[in-house]
């Protein structure tokens, strides 16, 4: 299988990351510490890069909530597999996702983690497919805006394939067919 076509470099993540870490860290700079919630699996590697470049007091977290499984179609249906280890009651929160797509992802955790009462609750997406959304939900830092299309790498696969890819390409409908 040859590899999936590059929609953006690993060059251009790296620069990307590097601003969003400057400009969280910024943001942040008076809060005194921030918990970083990486949304599993796909975020793992944006997480790790973004936590490293930052440059104020941070703590990492997971939560792992249920995807769309090995097709590419959302249901809409958001399910919460794995919790955070933490009390993030009076805490500053920043939710870190892969891509936000119908956005029922994002609005899912934004509830289940704002009943948790913490200080703030921010959000963060590498990539964001504006066009795609459903539902309306606010992102407070977004890496790239990308056209309606599946992509993988850097974290993010199609049927588990190509998440350690280190740039983002797309899979056309045709080769997902082959997977
Ligand atoms: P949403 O709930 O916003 O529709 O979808 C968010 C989740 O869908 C993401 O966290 C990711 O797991 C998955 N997703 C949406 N679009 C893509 C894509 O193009 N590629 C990959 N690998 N995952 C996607």
């Amino acid at each position: 299988m040859p590899s999936p076509p590059v929609l953006i470099s690993e060059a251009d993540i790296q620069i990307r990351v590097d601003e969003l870490a400057a400009q969280i860290s910024l943001d942040y700079a008076d809060k005194g510490d921030v918990v970083l919630i990486g949304v599993l699996k796909g975020s793992f590697i944006f997480l790790a890069d973004l936590a490293r470049k930052m440059t104020i007091p941070r703590t990492i977290e997971f939560i792992a909530i249920s995807s769309y499984g090995k097709t590419s179609v959302s249901t809409g249906a958001v399910r919460l597999l794995m919790d955070v280890r933490s009390n993030i009651a009076d805490r500053h929160v920043l939710v870190v996702e892969d891509i936000v797509d119908t956005g029922h992802t994002l609005k899912y955790l934004i509830g289940l983690l704002e009943s948790r009462q913490p200080a703030s609750i921010k959000t963060c997406a590498l990539l964001h497919k504006a066009e795609s959304a459903e539902v309306d939900v606010n992102i407070d830092y977004i890496g790239f805006g990308i056209d309606d299309e599946w992509v993988v790498g850097y974290g993010l696969d199609f049927a588990e394939h190509d998440r350690a890819l280190p740039y983002i390409g797309t899979v056309l409908p045709a080769d997902r067919a082959k997977k």
